[in-house]
């Protein structure tokens, strides 16, 4: 008997395993889906339908994150880490909304999440024709690049001006080779309604962040508004709730291991179409360098907020936000090491080299093309310290942030509005000082000084031939005698780029006016431009050679293997599915795809961040779970854990049952699967949800916030 439940079992976990795929499914490509034998219960229609309401319309896109629409008053569900940065800049020592949660009682009480925005895709059109039009003829690569964002931005403009209130993006699907216009409903109107306690929010932290398993309750509740005739509006009083085309189901059933279940989001970047010389760059030179500059500044941030809780606040968002890429990378790293990506990606590539040898016109049109791919990865390895340092110190160091901003703003200003770089034209100046206002909000002068002055001593060690040469001269990097901490204090102390009113004002200065301006760190960015400038030029000649290669090799790819592919991720919409399933991360080690607030009590040691709150673990303890305890586990689930296909940006996502209800919040992945962003493989790719039914749960009985429930149509009396 035994033996015949345990045959039945494997034919049942293989057969399905089949349907278990790799895929971010682009709107454009569901067709090619067969979804009733892949598990589905709806047609692609109720997914995508430009004529009448679908799920589509319920999920929207929230900065970089997802989020779904759950109530016909615009509630949206989001990830708590996606709410963060909104909920550090509405808190203060005071008001700490951060440590002990929020919950607008009322409408009135919501609060601004200041920064945020919402996008709901309404349509998507292939553009390349117009994009890659006699781009053959440009032999200048800088040029081709500027030539492919400049035609990007002129179909994004005029389709803004066809639909007014609409924005609009081309986004390029394949390398030099795809592009698609996408429509969507902008929505500027965000507020917070309910966000738990990080210690809830964020329970386990960045111990148990890129872990399963994992009892993280991850979600907070939004609010997108609009104009009182439902258009899309600025933050105002008398805006009123959005009414969403469409919202989500939200079903208190819930899920068990090996049902079906589908993703819909916006996932960020993957790299799974890439070559060898791009992985190894990747893992040789570009993640190492991140994330040891992302912890350096990580302990920097954390020991200066030990002693005062406002500086640590301000600090909170982006020590998270460093922290998740660090252990991201670290995490890819692991991977790319240990499934030898670049060996076997050389292998590949070494077939495909052999395959065009055998056909002399192919040998003769693509044969170069690897090895010109090659050049450029080689080029980019040689300068790659001396140009990050050059980056960051414009990003990492927020003084010269905001002259750098300001500086360019001036600059860039002055030209015509398509001619721009996109955060200065029209239609993104406005968020861009929107959002350097919020970073001045945290700025720390202490912080801010020494995150300058180690990189001033990085450039200080860089090889003779990769000097970074206005840095040199400024700061008399190559004098032993220097004393550069004198001159750092006193640019301080002089700072105006600092203060908000200066800010404001110098927004409204001419390039000339800014380039006389008596700051010193408007001066320094001044003097470092010669070298600012280069990179850029570099970078853009690189990414338009690149654009054509990589076009070539896609096409290559395709002859060789006589096979079609799934455009990487690149922010746009996409749909992903698979089961609730368990997986066996190493040796002789099986891990159980649902956990349990057993887990909160066995974890929960007091101190942050495993610090379950006391009326959670009374409410745990009293198994006071009514109607969403889980019949088949008898107990409340926590985690859920699936072998769909995600990636950053499907945080906030909305995990559907097969017909498309919500039973969870993607949040997360497993810390072996953060290498499938460039390589899916079912036997490793886990992605991490919250159980929907313990997000009722905490706001019925932990939060009293039955009124939500009421709200999403949820009957719990
Ligand atoms: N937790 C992740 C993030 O923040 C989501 C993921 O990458 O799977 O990006």
């Amino acid at each position: 008997m035994t033996k015949f439940i345990f045959l039945i079992t494997t034919l049942f976990l293989s057969l399905s395993a089949l349907f278990a795929e790799e895929g971010m499914y682009p709107l454009s490509e569901l067709h090619t889906i067969d979804l009733q034998k892949a598990g589905f219960k709806i047609s692609a229609a109720d997914i995508f339908n430009q004529e009448a309401p679908s799920l589509s319309d319920a999920i929207v896109k929230l900065g970089g994150c997802t989020g779904s629409f759950i109530s016909p008053q615009g509630l949206i569900l989001t990830n708590h880490h996606c709410a963060f940065r909104a909920v550090q800049t509405a808190s203060n020592a005071e008001h700490d909304y951060l440590k002990n949660g929020f919950m607008a009682a009322g409408r009135e009480q919501e609060i601004e999440a200041k920064g945020y925005t919402v996008r709901i895709t309404q349509s998507f059109k292939d553009v390349s024709a117009e994009v890659l039009k006699d781009l053959d003829a440009i032999s200048d690569f800088a040029e081709r690049n500027k030539t492919i964002k400049r035609r990007r931005k002129e179909i994004t403009a005029r389709a803004e001006k066809e639909n007014p209130g609409m924005r609009a993006e081309v986004a390029e699907m394949f390398k030099g080779q795809t592009y698609v216009l996408f429509l969507y409903t902008y929505l500027k109107d965000v507020r917070l309604v309910y966000v738990p306690p990080i210690s809830i929010g964020n329970f386990g932290g960045e111990t148990d962040n890129w872990e399963w398993p994992r009892h993280t309750g991850d979600f907070s509740i939004l609010r997108a508004y609009s104009a009182p005739d439902g258009s899309p509006a600025e933050y105002a009083a008398d805006n009123v709730p959005y009414q969403p085309k469409k919202y989500l189901n939200v079903t208190p059933r819930g899920v068990d291991e090996n049902d079906f279940v589908f993703l819909l989001g916006y996932p960020g970047r993957t790299y799974r179409h890439r070559t060898s010389y791009f992985t190894a760059y990747e893992e040789h030179v570009h993640m190492p360098f991140v994330a040891d500059w992302y912890q350096w500044q990580i302990h920097l941030l954390e020991d200066l907020g030990k002693e005062d809780r406002a500086t640590a606040l301000r600090f909170s968002a982006t020590i998270k936000s460093l922290a998740n890429t660090e252990k991201n990378y670290r995490g890819k790293l692991r991977g790319l090491g240990r499934l030898q990506m670049v060996r076997k990606k050389r292998g590949q590539e070494a077939q495909i080299q052999a395959f065009l040898q055998k056909d002399e016109a192919l040998q003769r049109r693509y044969g170069a093309v690897l090895n010109a791919i090659k050049n450029i990865y080689d080029e980019k390895t040689n300068s790659a310290e001396r140009d990050y340092i050059l980056s960051y110190l414009t990003r990492s160091v927020s003084a010269l942030s905001f002259a750098n901003t300001v500086y360019k703003a001036a600059e860039e200003r002055e030209k015509e509005d398509l001619e721009r770089e996109s955060a200065f034209m029209n239609r993104n100046f406005e968020r861009t000082k929107k959002r350097l206002f919020i970073r001045l909000q945290n700025f720390d002068l202490q912080a801010d000084e020494l995150i300058l002055t180690e990189l001033l001593r990085k450039a200080a060690q860089l090889p003779k031939g990769q000097r970074i040469k206005s840095m040199d001269r400024l700061f008399s990097l190559n004098n032993p005698e220097r004393d550069w901490q004198k001159a750092i204090k006193q640019a301080y102390d002089d700072a105006k780029i600092t203060q908000k009113d200066f800010l404001s004002k110098a927004f409204q200065q001419s390039f000339e006016q800014i380039q006389k301006t008596n700051d010193p760190f408007l001066q320094w960015i001044q003097a470092l431009q010669p070298d600012i400038k280069a990179l850029k030029e570099k970078n853009e000649r690189q990414s338009g050679e690149l654009s054509k290669l990589s076009a070539q090799w896609a096409e290559v790819k395709r002859l060789y293997e006589k096979n079609t592919f799934i455009p990487d991720a690149n922010s746009t919409f996409r749909l992903t599915y698979g089961h609730i399933r368990g997986y066996a991360p190493a040796d002789a080690v099986y891990n159980f795809p649902i956990t349990t607030v057993a887990g909160i009590l066995e974890k929960h040691t007091g101190q942050a961040p495993f610090n379950a709150p006391d009326k959670l673990r009374q409410l745990i303890k009293a198994k006071a779970f009514g109607f969403l305890q889980s019949a088949t586990l008898h107990t409340m689930p926590v985690g859920i854990l699936y072998d769909c296909d995600t990636t950053g940006g499907n945080s906030g996502s909305p995990v559907l049952n097969a017909k498309g209800e919500l039973v969870g919040l993607n949040f997360d992945r497993a810390f072996g699967a953060t290498i499938n962003d460039f390589a899916w493989d079912e036997s490793y790719s886990r992605s991490i949800g919250v159980d929907i039914r313990y997000i009722l749960w905490l706001l019925q009985k932990y939060a009293g916030a039955g009124y939500l429930l009421d709200e999403m149509g949820i009957d719990h009396n």
